[in-house]
């Protein structure tokens, strides 16, 4: 059993003018945001910098990892006009970067990849200035799928390795740690000027010794920019929270990162996936 939740992870949500006006946007459209839906602590921040994540191919997921809270279930559609809608959001919103992230859509034979394509090509022509991240599911390993959406060329590829390959299994589900960095690996393999990144939760029993392992693999993958994040258990159903790592330890690790080559490592109690994620093209186009 974990301790209680320490001081650094209690914050307070600072809605400020400009986030309320993008709240006031958002109301009305049929698009889904990670940062409403999963009440991201970060989302002032985030909505204030023009930053924002969609999430694409409906809220029900073929999948049931133990540490998320999206819901379960066979998804019964395929809305053909949500790129073009994200699109447009996009430039309604006046974002700077955009994330694109989906359910895990076993149901369909690419996985829906094509959906993933499709939405880059729309922001591409209405927002052109904007930065485009997609953090795709695995394809169940399809590789044909996974280039449909590296032809369609995101400004950065994410693809989640969650935690370390001991406890991969447990953790996720469906997934495998080895598929994973297999489809970081043919991300480059199909657009070597593509930054990819990838994204740790720490707090669920791995040891540090792991957490560096890990960062070790995905380096061998050629993976440019790493996110690492405290676990929060969303409901009592879902894996318990086994430590609430210091922020210094975090910061250690931020360290570590960078001295194995990552370009950019953000790395946080509070850190999610899409955090600072304008920032992070910038370095790593830098780099
Ligand atoms: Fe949205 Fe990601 Fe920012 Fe959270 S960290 S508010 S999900 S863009
Ligand atoms: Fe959640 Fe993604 Fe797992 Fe689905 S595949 S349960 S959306 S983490």
């Amino acid at each position: 059993m974990a301790e209680r939740k320490p001081e650094w992870l209690k914050i307070k949500l600072n809605t400020g003018e400009n986030f309320k006006e993008l709240k006031r946007m958002m109301r009305g459209k049929t698009l889904h945001t990670v940062c409403e839906e999963a009440r991201c602590p970060n989302i002032y921040e985030c909505w204030a910098n023009r930053t924002a994540t969609f999430m694409i191919l409906g809220d029900m997921c073929t999948r049931a990892c133990r540490f998320c809270a999206v819901k379960t279930g066979l998804p019964t559609e395929l809305d053909l006009a949500e790129p073009e809608r994200v699109a447009e959001a996009t430039e309604q919103m006046g974002l700077k970067h955009v994330v694109v992230t989906s359910v895990a859509r076993d149901d369909l034979k690419d996985g829906g990849a094509l959906i993933f394509a499709e939405t880059i090509r729309a922001i591409r022509k209405r927002a052109p200035l904007c930065s485009i991240e997609v953090l795709i599911p695995d394809f169940l390993g399809n590789w044909d799928a996974l280039k449909t959406v590296m032809d369609a060329k995101p400004d950065i590829l994410n693809h989640n390795i969650e935690t370390v390959e001991r406890l991969s299994d447990r953790v996720r589900s469906k997934a495998k740690y080895n598929r994973t960095l297999e489809l970081l690996s043919k991300s480059k393999e199909f657009q070597p000027d593509v930054p990819t990144k990838s994204s740790i939760m720490i707090g669920v029993g791995e040891t540090i010794e792991e957490i560096i392992a890990t960062m070790d693999d995905l380096r061998r993958m050629d993976v440019d920019i790493l996110t690492i994040g405290q676990y929060l258990q969303p409901t009592p159903k879902h894996l318990p929270v086994k430590k609430f790592y210091h922020p210094d330890e975090f910061a250690k690790l931020k360290e570590e990162g960078l001295k194995r080559g990552f370009k950019h490592v953000e790395s946080g109690p509070l850190v999610r996936s899409s955090y600072h994620a304008h920032e992070q093209v910038e370095s790593a186009a830098k780099a």
